[in-house]
């Protein structure tokens, strides 16, 4: 197919899911490297949203009744798709978000994985269970099980415009929730894409997952919909809007913001593995990963050789929209004056850039900052580029100590050759994810939740906690013989009441 035509797919399926809606409005998506026009989507009414939202409830009823076993096999046919028609995807993530091909690829095969598993585990993770009833209902069984909420809404941001809706949709479809997804402004493409193959690899329940494309209008018109659940990733400011939209309607909210992820290295650390991972970790996909490395603490005994190490891998790297380049442009214009901000910011309060610190058009050179106060805007808010601060501390105390003194608690790491030690500095860093001797690796285990802690969110995605996520928990109990005596009817003997204060003196009153 051509360029021409795959465009025009993709367009058409955005424009699909609301072909019954006269809505005119439309905005274009464009190649961040070149300005070249990517696609024409419609941008959708609070109408449009609420129609596609009631298409998606119908869709749901039925998504439902499939069962687990229905609802894996079409979730396989989904991931099927995409596994083959991976290049083409890439190739529309690489034109319309600006990274590189092989880095689509990869975020691709991570979404799949993600999809492998919740369609996997979902029965085993919600499906109908009993549980113990306890001494009080010994004569009743009780059951609980994890239902789906209906529709979920899910908005998404652009960075990684496959694998982050992914993590919400994957999840929300396999516990049974038909999905209605609002890409970013930014990425429209991606979103439509993944919609249409959908519809393409499961027909017979097409509105299971459908597309509202638009601004921060169409997504807070989602959160008006009377949507389930409303599956928010994005920054912070936003989600506070999106909170306070959904509050309207008392629909809860699963927020995964922004971080301000920090990498300890402790004085026993393979420095070249640390150097190595710290360098990937903030600047590939030019450093717009909510889950990025954006500070470094190193002990000071290795401080001098860990960024040599980091100086001579970032001497190596370019940015450009070409098959050789490291990584793209900033996706969106604006974060490039974000990114200007921060390195003014550190080097006016007294950092040093030891590389980059230039913008060129939409490319950040990869900047390495040292001495940079903490105080300083590039140390306490996201920058979300090619930037990486190294600071030198006394040891690794002072580097978990300095690392949780953020408002953001989204992930980190910890290089340390002592297991015992990295595991301990993990545990009590304030984040909801830490990779030892890595980076980023958590994301890429389904079976491990995804999800911050303060300023970076709440809930969870991914693993059983994703999937738990999307429903609700549901308990009924079923009374297998009755008792000659039921404590719950007015018809109780008046001794019953001694008689039970008796047994639980029995039982728990031994414990002081
Ligand atoms: P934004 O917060 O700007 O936007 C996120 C989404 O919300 C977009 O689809 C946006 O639409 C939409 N939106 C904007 N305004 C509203 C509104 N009033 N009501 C409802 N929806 C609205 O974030 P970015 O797209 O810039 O994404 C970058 C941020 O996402 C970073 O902070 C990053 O750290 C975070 N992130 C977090 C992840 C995590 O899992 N914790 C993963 C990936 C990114 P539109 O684009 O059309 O304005």
């Amino acid at each position: 197919m051509s360029l021409a035509e795959q465009l025009d797919t993709v367009t058409d399926a955005a424009a699909g899911t609301v072909d019954r809606h006269a809505t005119t409005e439309t905005f274009e998506s464009t190649n961040p490297a070149s300005g070249a026009v990517v696609g024409v989507f419609p941008v959708h009414d609070a109408d449009a949203v609420r129609e596609t939202v009631e298409r998606a409830r119908a869709a749901a009823q039925r998504w439902a009744e499939l069962g687990f076993d229905g609802r894996r096999e079409r979730l396989a046919a989904y991931r099927g798709y995409l596994a083959r028609r991976m290049h083409e995807l890439a190739d529309l993530v690489h034109r319309e978000n600006g990274k590189p091909h092989a880095d689509a690829i990869l975020e691709i095969t991570l979404a799949i994985d993600h999809l492998a598993w919740a369609g996997a585990h979902a029965r085993k993770t919600l499906g109908p269970r009993r549980v113990r009833a306890g001494m009080l209902a010994a004569n009743h069984a009780a059951y609980l099980e994890y239902q789906p909420l209906g529709v979920v809404g899910v908005i998404g941001p652009w960075n990684y415009p496959v694998f982050t809706p992914m993590g919400s949709i994957a999840y929300a479809l396999a516990a049974g929730n038909a999905v209605v997804f609002k890409p970013s402004e930014h990425t429209p493409a991606v979103g439509a894409w993944l919609a249409a193959a959908w519809r393409a690899a499961v027909p017979d329940v097409a509105d299971a997952l459908q597309v509202v494309t638009g601004y921060g209008e169409t997504g807070a018109a989602l959160c008006r919909a009377g949507v389930g659940k409303l599956a928010f990733t994005g920054s912070a400011p936003t989600g506070r809007k999106v909170m306070a939209a959904c509050a309207e309607t008392l629909t809860p909210v699963l927020m995964e913001l922004g971080g301000k992820d920090a990498m300890i290295v402790d004085d026993d650390a393979d420095v070249a593995a640390a150097a190595d991972a710290a360098v990937w970790g903030a600047m590939s996909n030019a450093g717009q990963t909510c889950i990025g490395i954006e500070r470094v603490y190193v002990s000071s005994p290795v401080y001098d050789r860990f960024v040599a190490e980091v100086t001579e891998r970032v001497q190596g790297l370019r940015p450009g929209s070409d098959d050789e380049a490291a990584y793209g442009p900033m996706t969106m214009a604006s974060q490039a004056d974000v990114v200007r901000r921060h390195l003014d910011d550190a080097t006016s309060s007294g950092g040093r850039a030891v590389l980059g610190g230039t913008l060129d058009g939409g490319f950040v050179a990869p900047t390495v900052l040292l001495d940079v106060p903490e105080s300083s805007a590039a140390v306490r808010e996201e920058t979300f580029g090619p930037t990486l601060t190294i600071t030198r501390v006394r040891d690794a105390e002072e580097a978990l100590e300095r690392t949780n003194a953020t408002s953001y608690g989204l992930a980190g790491a910890v290089f340390s050759r002592s297991r015992a030690r990295a595991m301990d500095l993990a545990r009590r860093m304030r984040s909801g994810m830490t990779s030892v001797n890595s980076v980023l690796t958590f994301a890429s285990v389904p079976a491990l939740p995804f999800g911050g802690v303060g300023e970076s969110g709440f809930g969870r995605i991914h693993g059983e906690d994703g999937l738990k996520e999307f429903t609700r928990a549901k308990a009924i109990t079923r009374q297998r013989y009755a008792l000659p005596v039921n404590l719950m009817s007015f018809t109780r003997p008046p001794a019953a009441a001694d008689a039970l204060a008796r047994v639980m003196g029995v039982v728990h009153g031994r414990h002081r």
